[in-house]
């Protein structure tokens, strides 16, 4: 407990450091709910050594989408995908509220992959097109270690 905690707020102190050094200008607005996973992503990201960039804006917020697509992955949108001056994701609020940890944390790894490095579906199993019902520890370590070797070697 007291290891994690470190390692959460050395990633966070990263994070702030390595996007305010990036851009002079940088805006963020990032909902308090997604802030801890999304400082894992970040924290993940370095430690694999993943190269990433939000661009001149990074948005990670709450909203009410009523999308029409089956399957729980379509529970966010990433509009930033396909546009590197920006991040851009949101993720529905209704849906959010019904999930545990491990769910909630596939849903905003899948959607800020899309986003950051325009990932489209199928290509790992973090990124297919449907989440499984269930969700264990070992597996979503085992996708995030999936996710991380890939980026890595797209990234390079
Ligand atoms: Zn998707």
């Amino acid at each position: 407990m007291k290891i994690k905690f470190i390692i959460s707020i050395f990633a966070c102190t990263l994070f702030l450091s390595t996007t305010q050094a990036q851009h002079e200008n940088f805006q963020y607005s990032i909902n308090p709910k997604l802030m801890p996973i999304l400082k894992e992503y970040v924290g993940d990201l370095i430690s694999y050594g993943v190269q990433y960039g939000f661009g001149d804006s990074l948005t990670v917020e709450m909203a009410e989408i009523d999308l029409n697509f089956e399957g729980i992955v379509e529970m966010g949108i990433p509009v930033g995908m396909n546009d590197n001056s920006k991040v851009e994701v949101y993720i529905d609020i209704k849906s959010w509220n019904k999930i545990d940890y491990n769910h909630k944390k596939w849903v905003l790894y899948h959607e800020l992959t899309h986003d950051i490095y325009n990932t489209g579906h199928n290509e790992v199993k973090l990124m297919s097109d449907s989440i499984p019902e269930n969700i264990s520890d070992e597996e979503m370590e085992s996708a995030v270690y999936e996710l991380m070797i890939y980026l890595k070697k797209k990234n390079k």
